[in-house]
């Protein structure tokens, strides 16, 4: 029998990643909850539908990377792609407009796009994720980007570049793509086979190509940003008004098309250039008609997602260092449950503590307490004793509740 692996574009989370993934996820509920973000969870996989209306029939997400099967019903249903659609599911299944407005929600979990597999990119990958639905005000773009800053900094991620954007409103981004088009077309000879077949499906997908003549054609193409209606472009104003005020720097850039179709106004990605060819790190952007089309009351909507893989790809050791245990050897066989006990007060007491529990000899124990960068060991023999593990310093203790509070919590 061959052996068994994990499926291609997956991978097991091993320590110490794991407690890198756990400390980011306590930095996003202490960032997000500080700024009255509450954390909300939908299911891993929905109807197909919800994400052929809600993310776009014409965007590579819904035409090639989407895991779709059946249910023994004959439902179709699909692993989610991404977050946004579902959150606005569930605002309007749960009658969330009645509620004061906006509604602030976070997530974080596991999505799947069926890809090419590379360094960044993965079949099933983590994504943190924040939304906030009910609210047109340009302080809400502003806050969900300057959120997102503060996390990745705080992770540690390193190299990082903003770029933003204004896509305007549905209405001026039909006026502008009609115009788009008609320039496309004039000029479809240079363009690359995949553009010129989707001009009319979805011709701001030009701006992405990396296809030479489609480059060139497009550095002088007509700009979307240059033709907002006069409410969207003050808008603009405002959220990048509150960007300087708050000291992030940003570069605009009419370039930034987001591989989804629902966006209005305000878009924006952060990349990070200490990642390969996927140097997306996070981004999202207004979706003001989403609501709306997945038959909801008209609710503007806001949010961006984060991909957790990249971001500790690109962290430079990640949050920091926290907790250093104290580590209990056991000086005779004989002693095994008196040190059993003395690590569950410890524990108790609210101190990390890691147990003798491979038959090592004294020698090895305190090898091991120094592998595992413990800060003290209890030695359980005929009497108690601890050992400071930076000064070398050992004195006996008469129990459990001396070791507390000498090392303190
Ligand atoms: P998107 O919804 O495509 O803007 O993705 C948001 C973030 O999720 C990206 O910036 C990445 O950090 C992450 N991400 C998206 N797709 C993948 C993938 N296939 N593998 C790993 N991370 C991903």
């Amino acid at each position: 029998m061959s052996r068994l692996k994990a499926p291609r574009g997956t991978f097991d989370v091993l320590p110490p990643d794991g407690r890198r993934r756990l400390r980011l996820l306590q930095l996003a509920e202490e960032v997000l909850g500080r700024a009255g973000y509450e954390y909300f969870e939908s299911p891993v996989f929905e109807e197909t539908e919800l994400f052929a209306r809600g993310v776009g029939e014409s965007t590579d997400i819904v035409q090639k990377e989407m895991f779709t099967f059946e249910d023994k019903g004959g439902r179709s249903l699909t692993l989610r792609p991404e977050a946004t659609a579902a959150v606005c599911r569930a605002y309007v299944e749960h009658g969330m407009h009645k509620l004061a407005q906006p509604v602030k929600l976070w997530t974080w979990g596991p999505f799947f796009r069926h890809e090419a597999p590379q360094a960044g990119r993965y079949r099933q990958f983590t994504q943190v994720d924040a939304e906030v639905l009910g609210s047109q005000e340009p302080s809400v773009d502003a806050e969900l980007i300057l959120l997102l800053a503060e996390i990745l900094e705080q992770a540690g991620v390193e190299g990082t570049r903003l770029r933003l954007s204004s896509l305007g409103t549905a209405e001026s981004r039909r006026q502008y793509a009609d115009e788009l088009r008609a320039y496309l077309r004039e000029h479809e000879g240079d363009l690359s086979m995949e553009v010129r077949e989707r001009i009319d499906a979805n011709p701001l997908r030009a701006f992405d190509s990396d296809h030479e003549g489609t480059r060139t054609v497009m550095r002088s193409a007509p700009v979307l940003i240059e033709r907002l209606d006069p409410d969207d472009a003050e808008h603009f104003e405002e959220v990048k008004a509150l960007l300087d005020d708050a000291g992030l720097r940003y570069e605009v850039d009419h370039t930034l098309v987001r591989g989804l179709d629902y966006y209005t106004r305000t878009v924006f990605e952060f990349e990070s250039d200490r990642l390969g060819a996927q140097r997306g790190v996070g981004g999202g952007g207004r979706y003001d008609g989403l609501i709306e089309q997945l038959g909801g009351p008209p609710t503007p909507g806001n949010g961006w997602a984060a991909g957790i893989e990249r971001i500790l790809l690109a962290a430079h050791g990640g949050p920091a260092e926290d907790r250093r245990p104290v580590y209990i050897a056991v000086a005779k066989p004989g002693l095994r449950r008196d040190a059993f006990r003395v690590a569950r007060e410890l524990r108790a007491g609210g101190v990390a503590t890691e147990l003798e529990q491979a038959g090592r000899s004294m020698k090895g124990q305190f090898k091991q307490a120094d592998r595992i960068g413990a800060r003290a060991t209890v030695i359980v023999g005929d009497e108690l004793e601890l050992k400071d593990m930076d000064s070398g310093e050992q004195r006996q203790v008469a129990d459990a509740a001396e070791v507390l509070r000498l090392v303190g919590a």
